[in-house]
């Protein structure tokens, strides 16, 4: 009977070649792996590190990701474990030294992958994206799934991360979210998906793709962001309060009051194409009175908000900036670093046209 299955064994291999799990969750010999590019992976918690109510070690999450270190020598450091958005914004200012650090420090280190939580996600991307400034690439990356689901994504999302980090191709592209084998640039990527897991789209198409020969790019981001930023995390030791408000029928001006009445530095009001709505025109008004600076960014998914004062902005208050075609969200983080320079107006404005 043993024999039996032992000649079964010997049968099922020769048919079939070994099997694939076998090769692949071989370790490189020694020599190979010193030859492998090095990434540092730098956590912060989220649902891929999310079994059951007990968070993953960094350590713990890279042993669930099949054959990473064919790909890159890995090292791996907590700096958080908990969702995206208990992050506080110290945090980031933190975070953004931390691997501004890491990528300065260490000449052998080719990128450097952050797993987040996926709710805030795209804004944590855009913050990097706008404070460390490196020509190595930072890849953002999470997963919709735990690691106890039927289908954990985070595995595939993680091993997908490190081949962009460890790439040549992802120089001089700033900070990358990668998700469901998609490469999206930080500025344009936005979750749009509450649930399935190809749940991130980015405004006029991902950059590339991780297929399983190459990591392959289709295109490049015409904003500057990465090494071309004018942020530098290390001068900040604190970020401006900016709220963003949504424009819809009726809406109150006194919530923009409040927030203003409550230290916020600048409003990103969420417009169509930059008109208000209700007693919100007489409230930004109060607002520009008391040195707030007020954006406009469109709540419409594509498309350009203009400064006032150009053709095809309308029902504004002379004054308010234009966040051209970001999201509202992503407007606030700009916003937010701008005014940490207190910079004015004109050049606020410049920032929304480059970034
Ligand atoms: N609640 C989680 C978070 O953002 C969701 C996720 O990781 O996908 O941390």
């Amino acid at each position: 009977m043993i024999r039996a299955t032992g000649r079964f064994l010997l049968l099922l291999l020769l048919i079939t070649g070994l099997p694939s799990g076998l090769v692949l969750t071989a370790r490189p010999p020694a020599a190979a792996a010193q030859a492998l590019p090095k990434v540092r992976l730098v956590a912060t918690g989220g649902t891929i590190a999310n079994r059951s109510g007990v968070r993953l070690s960094p350590a713990e999450l890279v042993r669930l990701a099949p054959a990473i270190d064919r790909h890159a020598r890995i090292d791996a450091e907590a700096f958080a474990n908990v969702s995206s958005g208990q992050l506080t914004l110290e945090q980031w200012l933190q975070l953004a030294k931390r691997i501004s650090t890491i990528l300065g420090d260490d000449a052998e280190c080719a990128g450097v992958v952050v797993t987040s939580g996926t709710d805030t996600l795209e804004e944590l991307a855009y913050f990097l994206h706008l404070t460390v400034r490196s020509d190595k690439p930072v890849v953002v990356v999470g997963s919709m799934r735990p690691p106890d689901a039927v289908v954990f994504d985070g595995a595939a999302n993680l091993v997908a991360a490190v081949r962009v980090a460890a790439a040549a191709e992802s120089h001089g592209r700033g900070t990358l979210v990668v998700m469901n084998e998609e490469i999206h640039g930080a500025r344009d990527v936005t979750k749009t998906d509450a649930q399935r897991l190809d749940a991130f789209q980015s405004r006029g198409g991902r950059l590339g793709a991780v297929d399983a020969d190459r990591v392959s790019y289709a295109r490049r981001s015409e904003k500057r962001g990465g090494p071309q930023t004018e942020f530098d995390a290390s001068t900040l030791s604190a970020l401006p309060r900016v709220d963003v408000l949504l424009t819809y029928q009726g809406a109150p001006g006194d919530l923009i009051r409040a927030a203003v009445d409550n230290g916020a530095a600048g409003i990103v009001i969420a417009t169509a194409a930059g008109g208000t709505s209700g007693t919100q025109l007489e409230a930004l008004r109060y607002a520009m009175s008391k040195r707030a600076v007020v954006v406009s960014a469109t709540r419409t998914g594509a498309g350009r908000v203009v400064p006032t004062g150009e053709p095809g902005r309308v029902l504004a208050v002379p004054g308010t900036l234009g966040a051209e075609d970001l999201t509202p969200i992503k407007a606030r983080i700009l916003l937010m670093l701008a005014l940490a320079r207190q910079t004015d107006p004109r050049d606020i404005q410049r920032m929304f046209r480059e970034y």
